[in-house]
């Protein structure tokens, strides 16, 4: 994946490593002064992560320039400077000119997006009913952040959370929210989806999808919400940890199929794993969401022949 380094990067620069149990019996002092000394680290870390993301955006304006054959701004007849080439789009959205039909012309690093034959979200159809592995789902509480990145409420997390399947251990890197939900199953859609994203040692994608039904209020989407940041990309981090064991539905049957990222570089690669039961938010918890982003959803793509497998 060409933009791997863009995605780790992000994850990276939202990344946080909290110990809980290296500070478990510390006095409060102790507790305060290692959190901020770690909060310290973090935004060291975030401020060089964001300067690195600087210099890529700068090396491929520059390199878009060149392919557009002019170097730099020229002067003109009366000595000003006219302005500078209007750098290219880098934005995309879920309508209209920067749509998701418009994605892989946008940026010729987002080309799978349009040419791409292993895309997601998928309409999950015809699978085949065989005996699926069961998904070892090693979560525990955890330190986490909320980030409004303009595209999705999205939860990061340092490592602790993993789940195994198929000889292979991915780590929980953070999870999102759609509305409505990008998959669809036999033709059904549903308010919502989470999407669980782990990635492995190698840096294979799994994504975990937890479609969203109309119920219960969910406490884990209530710990997120009741920490939303006042700000775009400006993370929160809660004094308080993350128990993602909490929000698993109760059965663990599974659709899984292999497809891509649902939104640029729409990277393909990834092993999707769709649970079939269907976790619940309350009314009010879909209607909050709802609210901050009405509509951030792909379309579904084509199948193309995949392969779909569910568990009998
Ligand atoms: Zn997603």
């Amino acid at each position: 994946m060409p933009n791997n380094r863009f995605f780790s990067l992000a994850a990276l620069s939202l990344g946080i490593c909290f110990s809980h149990s290296a500070l478990a019996g510390a006095d409060s002092a102790a507790v305060n002064l290692a959190r901020a000394a770690e909060l310290a680290a973090i935004r060291a870390k975030h401020e060089q992560t964001e300067r690195e993301v600087a210099a890529i955006m700068r090396a491929r304006q520059e390199e878009i320039r060149r392919e557009r054959g002019g170097s730099r701004p020229k002067a003109s007849a009366a000595g000003e400077t006219t302005a500078p080439p209007a750098p290219p789009v880098e934005r995309w959205s879920y309508e209209g000119e920067t749509g998701p039909l418009r994605w892989g012309k946008i940026n010729p690093a987002w080309a799978k997006c349009h040419s791409g034959n292993r895309q997601s979200p998928i309409d999950i159809r015809e699978g085949i009913q065989v005996e699926l592995e069961t998904i070892n789902f090693d979560y525990r509480p955890a330190s986490y952040n909320v980030v409004n990145n303009g595209y999705t409420v999205q939860v990061n997390f340092g490592a602790g959370n993993r789940i195994s399947l198929t000889g292979r251990t991915y780590e929980l890197l953070q999870f999102h929210f759609h509305h409505p939900a990008e998959e669809t199953v036999g033709g059904r859609g549903f308010p919502m989806v989470a999407h669980l994203v782990h990635k492995d040692a190698e840096g294979r994608l799994a994504v975990v999808a937890l479609l969203v039904e109309s119920g219960n209020p969910n406490p884990v989407v209530q710990a997120v919400w009741n920490n939303l940041p006042l700000e775009q990309n400006e993370p929160l981090v809660p004094i308080t940890a993350l128990d993602m064991s909490q929000i698993l539905p109760e059965r663990r049957e599974y659709y899984t199929y292999m497809g891509s990222l649902t939104t640029p570089p729409c990277s393909e690669g990834v092993l999707w794993i769709v649970m079939k039961e269907p976790i619940k938010l309350s009314p009010q918890q879909i209607a909050i969401f709802a609210r901050l982003y009405p509509m951030n959803a792909r379309p579904v793509q084509a199948t193309a022949g995949r392969l779909i497998k569910e568990s009998q």
